[in-house]
């Protein structure tokens, strides 16, 4: 499972009898086709118990029972499985210019995903109506057996997340102050805006589930350039709607080239895609603006002798040493288009192992992980009606 409903009941002292239903629960989903004998052996649960909670999870149509299977001892048992789509989110999520729309269930499998292309001037009536249309379409997708728990939005920009309001975005500039609340009321469900920086990291931790109890700062360096930052396994959040403003750091003395923040000679002025594309158009051609069709492009690239992209490397490496020294993450996360060129990767590693203070050199690790994760979005911004509901549903009835 992406996360543990027993153990958030472990930590805040739940009933022993719940703990040990969540276990079960967890154990089957982990290992389909697992019977109420092997689940008694694996979790050293006593026998009655095993019985009783699958009992319970059965009756609650959250366990399948499948047909039984002879032992050499001749004594039938009976596989187990969970009801995976039982339980459904609808995930939302923007890649480039594309809204896509798709199900989720509970253990992150994504299924029949809808995209809509919106084009630049689309503004609130048409950003509403293209929701509309993907959510109607799901909405007649779900069988009477399966519910919906929620739908969320992994989305650009500045969010605020307890309002519910899309206030700004840069690809869809006339789509402002959007208000989800409309939604939520037309579909009766409840609805969650993710960052999508935010979105990639909660899914990221519960995908390695080593990193759970780590402090984890996951940068993207793309066409803008942000950050997420997780203490022991929680998404850390401001009031103003944005942990970090990475690509907004003054990096540049003397005030330097205009942002599209209207400030001055912030990170991403020195070393965003946005701000370098148009030089590594002038020298290499041209070249798309979509970041994962942009990465296979610069793989074979050389940028040794390039003035402009060895700066804009070492903006980028400064840049994530003031992070460090701030938030003194466990790990640390970097993806992107540039970082699939070999020589950037390797540049921008040495830069940072030699700007790390020398007693925390050996106690973080900097990973580069595959830029294209998009799909985690999906998972990212539904996870917390999943915690939610299942915390809710899995405690023992007897
Ligand atoms: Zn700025």
């Amino acid at each position: 499972m992406l996360f543990s409903t027993a153990g958030y009941y472990k930590k805040r002292r739940y009933r022993q009898k719940d703990i040990e239903k969540a276990m079960i629960y967890e154990a089957i989903a982990d290992t389909p086709g697992t019977t109420r004998k092997q689940l008694h052996k694996s979790l050293k649960l006593r026998p009655n118990n095993v019985t009783d909670y699958v009992q319970e999870l059965v009756e609650e149509q959250l366990v399948i029972e499948h047909d039984p299977k002879i032992t050499k001892k001749g004594r039938p048992e009976i596989p187990l499985s969970i009801f995976e789509d039982k339980h459904l989110s609808i995930a939302v999520w923007v890649v480039s210019s594309e809204l896509i729309g798709a199900f989720v269930n509970s253990n992150g499998q994504i299924s029949k995903m809808k995209s809509i292309v919106l084009d630049s001037n689309t503004d609130n009536e048409v950003f509403k109506q293209a929701v509309k249309n993907i959510i109607e379409e799901k909405l007649m997708q779900i069988s009477k057996y399966q519910y919906l728990i929620g739908i969320g939005f992994s989305l650009p920009g500045i969010i605020n997340r307890k309002e519910k309001i899309w206030h700004f975005n840069s690809r869809w500039p006339s789509v402002k102050d959007f208000g989800f609340s409309s939604l939520e009321e037309l579909f009766n469900t409840p609805i969650a805006l993710e960052q999508i920086i935010d979105a990639e990291l909660t899914a990221l931790i519960s995908k390695t589930k080593k990193i759970n109890t780590k402090n984890n700062l996951l940068i993207h360096w793309g066409y803008g350039i942000g950050a997420s930052f997780s203490n022991k396994g929680d998404i850390v959040y401001s009031t103003a709607g944005s942990f970090s403003e990475l690509g907004h750091l003054k990096m540049v003395a003397n005030d330097g080239e205009y942002c599209t923040c209207g400030d001055r000679g912030c990170l991403e002025t020195v070393s965003s895609i946005r701000a370098l594309l148009p030089h590594l158009r002038k020298k290499y051609g041209i070249l798309p603006e979509n970041e994962n069709e942009l990465a296979e492009k610069l793989q074979d690239f050389t940028f040794q002798e390039d003035p402009i992209i060895n700066y804009a490397i070492d903006t980028m490496a400064e840049a994530v040493n003031i992070a460090y020294r701030i938030l003194f993450p466990d790990l640390i996360f970097i993806y992107g288009p540039l970082l699939l060129n070999s020589s950037i990767q390797k540049k921008l590693f040495e830069l940072l192992v030699s700007k790390l203070p020398s007693y925390s050199k050996d106690k973080v690790s900097i990973e580069f992980i595959d830029f294209n994760i998009s799909l985690m979005n999906a998972q990212g911004c539904t996870m917390g009606f999943f915690k939610k509901k299942f915390r809710e549903i899995l405690r023992a009835r007897h």
